[in-house]
């Protein structure tokens, strides 16, 4: 899909999408400021907002991984009139909005393509929406700020949104952009531990496999290891990083959700707002957070940015049975497959042990539903698979009989 979607393109355009997740490296940008006779900002505003702010902001977040340089057109004479709003591409900006400032750039002695991503800045269109980010270009449309452009490039870097939500008169509603830390959400305070894992600005997170106690550092100091403690669940990745750059300082908690298939970036990650009902976006000094059903964790700053935090499952509940297929005859000494489906909603699915005739004959991880028996003797084997969650609670096993014949 991927080589074919590259091969339709570069039939389109010189741009070559796969190149598009880098986000490393001093950044090449060429802004295109495209018109069709209005011209609500300078060069020199657009210069600073891209180059001096945004650039800033990405430096100081990827520890100076990532700068971005580059040129601002002047005004260009692009579309012949006010452009209406072409529909959407998941892999680059609507050529009826991108070819005539590619086109205007070129015949004023730019080369687009010699850039790592091309910023189209542009009057209000007839597009209701007010920027766009994908494959190696964004557009801004009507709108420039560094929140923008920051926001689009995150995108071309592989992210998706930071949700969150929003709540009035305690009934929340799912909201798009409702993390107030990350760019990918609505403030441009820093990206997350997860979205700096995810384009490769830092690596080391601590992963919960059992409870304990944990040091964690902070994720805007490349040395304070590790940024994040990951807790594994039946509902999702949590991760909780130490946020000591906002008020009230804390610890911040989101989800990771369901991946959006095909628009080839990371699954987006889900907001906790007042994690601990005390009206605060994170939980404080001395707090506890809550899943009921699953975990809790207990978060206590200690000296020179780094927090203890005391992890506990609280999942009581087994996982849901097993649903086992398995053949009711195999020939004798051939060996075949056992597959099963369970599920747990609190902490997950651990491992799962199948058993035949009472004896281990495989032991799998979370994730893997299926196993291969060695072929047996004439006879009927008793096939049975239990699960444990995380929390160390076992199912009871399902049984299939399994006849072996010649
Ligand atoms: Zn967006």
């Amino acid at each position: 899909m991927k080589i074919l979607l590259a091969a339709l393109l570069a039939s389109l355009t010189l741009f070559v999408p796969g190149a598009a997740a880098d986000s490393t490296g001093a950044h090449r940008v060429l802004v295109i400021l495209a018109t069709w006779g209005p011209q609500p900002w300078t060069v020199d505003e657009v210069r600073r907002t891209v180059f001096d702010e945004s650039d800033a902001f990405l430096r100081r977040s990827s520890f100076g991984l990532l700068s971005l340089q580059g040129d601002v057109t002047p005004w260009l004479a692009a579309y012949p009139g006010r452009p209406a709003c072409p529909p959407p591409l998941h892999e680059r900006v609507a050529p009826g909005l991108s070819e005539p400032p590619l086109a205007a750039a070129r015949r004023a002695g730019y080369a687009p393509e010699a850039y790592d991503r091309v910023v189209y800045v542009v009057p209000r269109t007839e597009c209701e929406w007010n920027a766009v980010g994908v494959g190696r270009e964004a557009l801004l449309n009507g709108i420039v700020s560094a929140w923008l452009v920051v926001h689009e490039l995150g995108h071309t870097y592989g992210l998706a949104h930071a949700r969150g939500s929003t709540c009035r008169a305690g009934v929340c509603r799912p909201d798009e952009y409702g993390d107030p830390f990350s760019p990918m959400g609505h403030g441009l305070v820093d990206f997350s531990a997860y979205e700096k894992v995810t384009v490769g600005w830092l690596r080391d997170v601590a992963r919960v496999r059992r409870a304990g106690s944990f040091v964690i550092g902070r994720p805007d100091v490349l040395g304070a290891a590790p940024h994040a403690l990951v807790v594994p669940t039946g509902s999702g990745e949590y991760w909780l990083e130490q946020r000591l750059d906002v008020q009230p300082p804390g610890l911040a908690v989101r989800v990771v959700e369901a991946d959006v298939p095909d628009d080839d970036l990371a699954p987006p990650t889900r907001f906790r707002h007042d994690p601990t009902r005390t009206g605060k976006d994170v939980v404080g000094a001395g707090e506890v957070y809550r899943v009921p059903g699953s975990f809790t964790v207990r978060y206590d700053p200690v000296a020179e940015g780094r927090a203890t935090v005391v992890f506990a499952w609280t999942d009581r509940v087994r996982p849901n049975r097993p649903v086992v297929v398995a053949p009711n005859r195999v020939r004798a000494g051939r060996a075949f497959r056992v597959a099963w489906r369970t599920a747990d909603a609190g902490s997950g699915v651990a491992s799962c042990v199948v058993r035949v005739d009472g004896r281990i004959a495989a032991r799998v991880e979370s994730g893997v539903s299926s196993a291969v028996i060695a072929g047996a003797k004439r006879g009927t084997l008793r096939v049975a698979v239990a699960c444990t969650d995380r929390a160390g609670n076992p199912n009871r096993a399902s049984i299939r009989l399994v006849r072996v014949v010649r």
